[in-house]
């Protein structure tokens, strides 16, 4: 009853508050159609990614996990002209669907998909010297959420947006005991957050068609 409420009132935002968009609607088709699992953010959320970046004016963002990209369209479609989102998937198939979708989308240009384990990559990143990042959005593999926001404290400068998605997993962050090691990498996120002066952080419990979840949000401070 309450997950079938939230679908449609997530149904009802979407349809009042999003204008139709075919180009959105052709990128889920073309990740169902390659497989990928449903684990986008829902639209209304992608929306929320979407205005976060243009409150914080955000002309670099980095985010950690593409799946097919539909997370990465929100933001990249608050980048200014020559502005550049920067996005770290470690699954072949899900980059290829991605790339696809980025050239559907016409943000090619604005886009560097890199393939790899995303450690691996922050670490080139890093022998790169890439400049600091104005948002970095975390939504890849949970358990290694720790080693993702070091590495986003390295990117960062201070005002840099950090957000995390996937922080409550149906209330389960709050059992110490859980053996998932999802559950602990997010607890750990937390305790590190905690103990982190440099950031301050929030998080916001959400429910939708996504299920019952929320969002990490936080700042490096000045
Ligand atoms: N942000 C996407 C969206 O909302 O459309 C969803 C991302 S999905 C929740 C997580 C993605 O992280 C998957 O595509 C998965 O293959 C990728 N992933 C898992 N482990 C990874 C790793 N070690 N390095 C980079 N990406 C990884």
């Amino acid at each position: 009853q309450a997950a079938n409420t939230w679908e449609q009132v997530d149904r009802y935002i979407s349809e009042q508050l999003l204008p139709d968009d075919a180009v959105l609607e052709e990128v889920l088709a073309a990740n169902r159609k390659a497989g990928l699992p449903p684990i986008e953010v829902t639209p209304n959320q992608g929306q929320l990614l979407n205005l976060w970046a243009r409150m914080q004016r955000a002309e670099r963002i980095l985010e950690i996990g593409t799946l097919g990209g539909y997370s990465t369209i929100w933001l990249a479609r608050a980048l200014p002209v020559g502005g550049r989102l920067v996005t770290l998937e470690l699954d072949p198939l899900h980059a290829r669907t991605a790339q696809h979708n980025f050239a559907l989308a016409e943000l090619e240009s604005k886009i560097e998909l890199r393939v790899g384990p995303a450690l691996e990559q922050l670490a080139r990143m890093k022998e790169e010297n890439a400049a600091p990042f104005d948002l970095i959005f975390i939504d890849a593999d949970k358990p290694n959420n720790p080693g993702y926001l070091q590495w986003a404290l390295h990117f960062s400068r201070p005002g840099t947006v950090i957000i995390g998605d996937n922080v409550i997993r149906d209330g389960e962050i709050v059992n110490g005991h859980s053996t998932d090691p999802r559950v602990q990498g997010v607890r750990q996120f937390y305790r590190m957050l905690a103990a982190e002066p440099r950031i301050s952080a929030t998080a916001i419990q959400t429910v939708g068609s996504k299920g019952y979840d929320g969002f990490m949000l936080g700042i490096v401070n000045g």
